[in-house]
């Protein structure tokens, strides 16, 4: 599988890059840091500034949500993986994944 690492996905903002894009699939990978995006297993809110954070963590969350709805928006499939997960699992659900899209196409 040809993959592309660090990349936007084409017709979305330059800003939100993918950390792995599958170009012939048109899957866009995410890896999210359980920290910052609120993995619900390792979630923890820091002791100081609790406000702060929760408004911190409720946006970032938010701008996945939205970063999903512009990658499906412009044709590709977004997939997030946490931190924490297991890198093999995480693969063979990336190309289960991959033999569905092309069953599809
Ligand atoms: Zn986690």
């Amino acid at each position: 599988m040809r993959f592309l690492v660090d990349a936007p996905v084409p017709g979305t903002s330059r800003r939100r890059r993918a950390d792995v894009l599958l170009r012939g699939l048109r899957i866009a990978v995410y890896v999210d840091g359980c920290f910052w995006h609120s993995c619900p297993q390792h979630q923890h809110l820091p002791r100081t500034n609790r406000e702060w954070w929760q408004r911190k963590f409720a946006s970032i969350v938010q701008r996945d949500h939205d970063t999903d709805r512009a990658v499906l928006a412009a044709g590709w499939t977004p997939v997030r993986v946490w931190e924490h997960e297991d890198p093999d699992e995480a693969a063979g659900r990336i190309r289960s994944l991959a033999v569905d899209l092309r069953a599809v196409t």
